[in-house]
């Protein structure tokens, strides 16, 4: 028997083994008509029917209610960076508006940097004093009165943090960028104005932008937005302005059924709380490694951690990769380990990795 090889990428990551054996199966012919999806017009009968199933599969998975709109695009949550600014500042006066954000790790801190090529930015709080090891509490925000949105990112996929709330900004629309963290746990999605994500971690391959938007908020775009990129116009053609990103809307859809199948998200999220826990509680029970995130705001899905001798990194790494536990290396600018455990990461994965750890430990102790 082969050893199971278990992926700790933090994307594009791991995707369901069911849903890429189906799609194996469905390469060149999908569904009898004698197409692979690569190849269909993406405005046939066929794709219309694979993209009007995800979005509705998407819809019932985060119970998204009417008045919001799915559009799918392309960018990554990079471009929506400068997107958001684009679609959204114009709604508000005074101009030139001003955003605000909380700065709790590399994500937040790209899009701050972006959007002040659009607007002001008004860093209402950050932990970049701490290390990015906790989330400020919200009693110390420090919001502007008038401004266009308040971003946040939900779970910084580099540093580890998640919010395990979510906060109350009165009528400002709150903006999320959920990429490493979406359809891992419930959200009341009534509370965001704006909740976008990469689909490249819990959804399917890079290349697909998820974007849920309150249907008040379109409509407001700056006339230099790219057409492409202009909410309205992506919503009014039911995300067909361009050509859309048909064969990873394909995977994602394939991904959607998938977690129909599972029970939903509310069931993801008993077994991602379980999953973190293992993991989590045999970091706190060591001194051989560590994770230096406060305990409230620690990632569900994404982990870092460190050796307490950094000089086993290399050793760690490949012992890792002889036992079949591959990508665990830290993000570069944080350094040691990271171990990327998204809903396709069955809990034998983590299992597999504390064996690991815990041989390692050992024999290096
Ligand atoms: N935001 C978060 C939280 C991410 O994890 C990433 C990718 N790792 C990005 C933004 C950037 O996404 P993309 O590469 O799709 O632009």
């Amino acid at each position: 028997m082969t050893t199971p090889i278990y992926n700790f990428s933090p994307g594009p990551a791991l995707l369901p083994p069911e849903v890429l054996q189906q799609a194996a199966a469905e390469m060149v012919n999908w569904h009898g008509s004698g197409m692979s999806v690569m190849e269909m017009s993406h405005r046939g009968k066929e794709f219309m029917s694979i993209l009007e199933s995800a979005q509705r599969d998407l819809r019932t998975l985060l119970n998204v209610p009417s008045n919001y709109k799915i559009l799918f695009m392309q960018g990554g949550a990079l471009a929506e960076n400068a997107i958001i600014p684009m679609n959204l500042v114009g709604r508000v006066s005074p101009q030139p508006a001003t955003i605000d954000f909380i700065h709790t790790g590399a994500w937040s801190g790209k899009s701050i940097k972006e959007a002040a090529k659009y607007a002001k930015v008004n860093v209402a709080a950050s932990s970049e004093g701490q290390k990015f090891q906790t989330i400020p509490d919200r009693a110390l925000w420090q919001l502007s009165k008038d401004a266009a949105y308040l971003h946040i990112c939900s779970n910084e996929t580099i540093d580890g943090l998640e919010y395990h709330f979510t906060p109350d900004v009165g009528d400002v629309p709150l903006v999320a960028d959920m990429s490493s963290h979406i359809l891992s746990r419930v959200i009341d999605v009534s509370r965001y104005g704006v909740i976008f994500a990469g689909a490249q971690k819990n959804i399917g391959p890079a290349g697909l932008t998820i974007v849920i938007v309150r249907e008040d908020l379109i409509g407001h775009a700056l006339p230099y937005c790219p057409s492409a990129f202009d909410w309205k116009i992506v919503a009014d053609n039911d995300s067909m302005y361009n050509t859309p990103p048909t064969y990873a809307i394909y995977i994602a859809g394939l991904v959607f059924q998938w977690l129909l199948r599972q029970g939903g998200v509310a069931v993801m999220e008993q077994k991602n709380i379980a999953k973190a826990a293992l993991l989590y509680d045999y970091l706190d029970s060591t001194n051989f490694y560590r994770n230096d995130v406060a305990k409230d705001c620690r990632s569900r899905m994404n982990a870092p951690f460190f050796l307490r001798d950094e000089s086993l990194n290399d050793a760690f790494l490949a012992g890792a990769k002889e036992a079949g536990l591959v990508q665990l290396k830290g993000h570069k600018s944080v350094g040691g380990m990271r171990a990327s455990i998204y809903n396709a990461m069955p809990i034998e994965g983590i299992e597999a990795l504390l064996a690991y750890m815990r041989k390692f430990a050992d024999k290096n102790a």
